[in-house]
């Protein structure tokens, strides 16, 4: 079995330490390389791929839409969400999953104890990762997903996306903010407000205020492990939640897609985690597609 990780930048992927330390937990000797491929040399990976034995492949950046229209199976979650982030090769052909979202829910679940379902969110964003979890939150049965972004055309086509009809679009103003978080349990941030190296900040934190006791913000944002939001909501008594869970569940996902089996998602899990917090680095063996 040969993994690796695709996209360009890679270097900053910290998928080979996650899977790395999963596939050690696990006893198995297999490599798992990040490896850059430039937007539009996709088809020559693919066949590079196959021949040098690679079994199956994380993308991140600018890859996860780019790679649906060549690969041979699209699991049905990802197609809805219209990017991939696992490839596989199985009995020769390459099926996409897309893992991001249902690592979220997971996070979800296990952090905050929360299950979306009959829940009401406010999901704030409309790019690839709000994508994958507003439709992930629908599908796990929320009552309502409102999903409120600066450009409300992308928050509409998100909207469209959903087979269970159950996100909204909304705009991105505080007042709008405010009267959605009144009557919802759960706020989850899909921007990059807040995130490291984000020049811009969420203007005031008043939604917050909005929130009824015991609701859960979630930002998908781990670097800094605690954002803006997430301090402002402490501040406030409400349930906080980083980015860190959803970066390991949707790795403990996707190995089991690689592996086509189910795993002890607890165990790797923690062996992920604790690999993240010693600051293990597997960035040896970047390469390039010839
Ligand atoms: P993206 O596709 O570029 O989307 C960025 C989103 O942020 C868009 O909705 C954009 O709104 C909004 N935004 C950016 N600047 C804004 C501003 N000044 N005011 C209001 N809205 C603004 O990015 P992405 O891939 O979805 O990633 C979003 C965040 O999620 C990042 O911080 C990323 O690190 C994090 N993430 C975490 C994980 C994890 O595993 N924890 C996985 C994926 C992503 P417009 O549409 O109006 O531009």
């Amino acid at each position: 079995m040969k993994l690796q990780v695709i996209g360009d930048p890679v270097l900053h992927s910290k998928s080979p330490v996650l899977h790395g330390a999963m596939l050690a937990a696990l006893g198995l000797d297999a490599p798992y390389t990040p490896q850059v491929v430039r937007r539009g040399e996709l088809p020559q990976y693919l066949a590079w791929a196959r021949e040098n034995g690679v079994t199956g492949f994380n993308a991140t950046m600018p890859h996860k839409e780019d790679l649906l229209p060549l690969l041979d199976e699209i699991d049905p979650a990802a197609r809805a969400v219209g990017a991939v982030n696992t490839v596989c090769l199985r009995e020769g052909r390459w099926t996409g999953f897309n893992t991001d979202g249902a690592g979220a829910v997971e996070a979800l679940r296990d952090g905050l104890g929360m299950d979306p379902a009959g829940r009401t969110a406010v999901l704030l964003g409309a790019g690839g990762a709000a994508k994958a979890v507003a439709l992930s939150l629908s599908a796990a049965g929320a009552k309502r997903v409102w999903v409120c972004n600066r450009t409300m055309e992308r928050a509409e086509a998100l909207c469209r996306r959903d087979p269970c009809r159950r996100a909204m679009p909304m705009d991105f103003l505080p007042a709008t903010l405010t009267n959605l978080c009144r009557e919802s349990g759960l706020l989850v941030n899909c921007t990059s407000l807040g995130m490291a190296g984000c020049p811009h900040q969420f203007e005031d934190f008043g939604f917050l205020d909005a929130l009824p006791d015991g609701a859960g913000v979630f930002d998908l944002i781990y670097h800094p492990a605690e954002t803006e939001l997430l301090s402002q909501a402490k501040r406030r008594g409400l349930r906080t939640l980083n980015g860190l869970p959803m970066l390991v569940n949707q790795a403990v996902l996707a190995l089991e897609r690689f592996l086509n089996r189910p795993l002890d998602r607890r165990a790797m899990g923690s062996a992920a985690t604790a690999a993240l917090a010693s600051g293990g680095s597997q960035q040896r063996g970047v390469r390039h597609v010839k």
